[in-house]
């Protein structure tokens, strides 16, 4: 049958036969099948049947400007046309990455000033790994091999980059995983981890998890400590102010390289630019991605301080790494349209001035559901936790999917909002307006409702 023919069903049964989908039960598809999207603009996206969904988690936390921007397309379609692909790895360059490379570094502070490019946060995890190992055995202290991620972190997927995530579920599958040298700490989670203590005092307390960490394992085996400035996959899990400026002061005092993955908050999750603006940090390591094209094509960049770039520079011979894609043209071009359309509609101070407090106002009102034990949020990243006892904490057992019940319900009413583990979280795009808020808190509300 031509496909232009084909029904919802046609299209699902297709998709079940040869689609094997990312982080997803196949066995589930069955009942049912996957929801089959068509088309999107601005905040919304359409499927097959005709539903219009509101899209509030940008994609995956990367389409801040939206759906169906013409100006990212027609930067592609100039780039394409004039120069398709460039492989960088010859001595060859080309101006969309040395613009962008230019652009990002002029961003970010001022001991930033080398990128990287990757075509996804996985792979950028991967760079930072073998960057940091290799750059401690250019030092001359290749002893300094342990990493130290966070429990509940997401970074990825390849085998490095699960790795380091602290999510369960992410180590169960595939064997190996986590890899001997990466081990994981506790996280600045206070719902979890410090309940009820004076949140600067937490702050402190959670940071001191990564010294003592270091300690156990020797300082001079510690090579990197990995991080978000806010966990986003763990369930919107957002630190105390006073946890940032600790870390650092440990990071510096046992010379631990800092990689700050902001593959999420990067371009304005946090309501500012950077989440390493919002919390005052310096890292060694920057990654970025998702956002940086606002999903319009895969791209993700990884900024590196001058301390680490001139010894791979002056003392590193050819580093026998890269990828097909890195920095690839097209690639390059959308990034710096994306970023342009930021800039110039003021998107960031937007979402920071005007949208964030009304999400945060707006998220806040949830702590008087029944339902819900925590709210917690930064810029437009919240989080919303079920609870079976908001008494005692106590958690919906994992075979209720409580989460996951609740998602279903968000999109029965329109609303794409998702469930890690127990939190239900909303990322919705920069452009999303006060009216589409309350729109979404209404659904989201109802969801729970529903959930209950
Ligand atoms: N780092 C963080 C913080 C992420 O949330 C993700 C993906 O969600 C990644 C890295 C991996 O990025 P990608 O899916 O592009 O490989």
């Amino acid at each position: 049958m031509a496909y232009r023919e084909m029904d919802t069903q046609g299209w699902q049964v297709l998709d079940r036969a040869h689609y094997l989908h990312p982080f997803t039960d196949h066995a589930s598809l069955r009942q049912g099948g996957a929801r089959v999207a068509v088309r999107g603009e601005g905040i919304y996206v359409w499927d097959t049947e005709g539903t219009r969904i509101i899209d509030g988690l940008s994609g995956l936390g990367n389409v801040n400007i939206g759906y169906g921007r013409r100006e990212l397309v027609e930067a592609a379609a100039s780039q394409m046309l004039e120069l398709s692909y460039c492989q960088s790895f010859f001595k060859t360059t080309h101006r969309s990455a040395v613009m962008l490379a230019e652009k990002l570094t002029s961003m970010l502070p001022d001991s930033l000033n080398h990128v990287f490019f990757q075509s996804s946060g996985s792979e950028a995890n991967e760079t930072a790994i073998r960057l940091v190992r290799h750059y401690w055995d250019l030092a001359g202290r290749p002893q300094k091999r342990m990493i130290i991620g966070r429990e509940l972190a997401y970074h990825g997927s390849t085998h490095m980059a699960a790795s380091l995530s602290g999510i369960p579920p992410m180590h169960s599958a595939g064997g190996d995983i986590p890899m001997p040298s990466v081990t994981h700490i506790k996280t600045a989670y206070q719902y979890r981890n410090g309940f009820g203590m004076d949140p600067a005092e937490f702050g402190v307390l959670a940071a001191s998890w990564l010294e003592d960490k270091i300690l156990e394992l020797g300082p001079d085996n510690v090579a990197a400590f990995i991080a978000e400035p806010a966990q986003s996959a763990g369930g919107a899990l957002c630190p105390p102010e006073t946890y940032w400026p600790e870390i650092q002061r440990i990071c510096r005092k046992y010379d631990v390289l800092l990689i700050l993955d902001e593959v999420v908050m990067g371009f304005g999750r946090t309501g500012h630019w950077f989440g390493h603006r919002r919390y005052g940090i310096e890292p060694d390591i920057l990654q970025l991605g998702k956002a940086i094209t606002s999903g319009y094509l895969p791209l993700s960049a990884t900024v590196i301080s001058d301390r680490i770039a001139d010894l791979l520079i002056d003392k590193g011979g050819e580093w026998a790494h890269g990828y097909t894609y890195s920095g690839h043209p097209t690639c390059c071009a959308v990034a710096l349209e994306n970023i342009r359309i930021l800039d110039e509609e003021k998107l960031v101070e937007n979402a920071g001035a005007t949208l964030a407090p009304y999400f945060k106002a707006k998220l806040d009102s949830f702590i008087d559901h029944p339902l819900i034990g925590d709210v917690r949020s930064v810029g437009l990243m919240g989080g919303l936790e079920i609870v079976q006892d908001k008494a005692t904490r106590e958690a919906f057992p994992y075979e209720a999917h409580i989460g996951d019940y609740c998602a279903a319900e968000g999109l029965k009413r329109g609303l794409a909002f998702r469930a890690n583990g127990d939190t239900m979280s909303l990322m919705p795009p920069l452009v999303t307006t006060i009216e589409q808020f309350d729109t979404i808190f209404d659904i989201a509300r109802e969801a729970l409702d529903a959930t209950a």
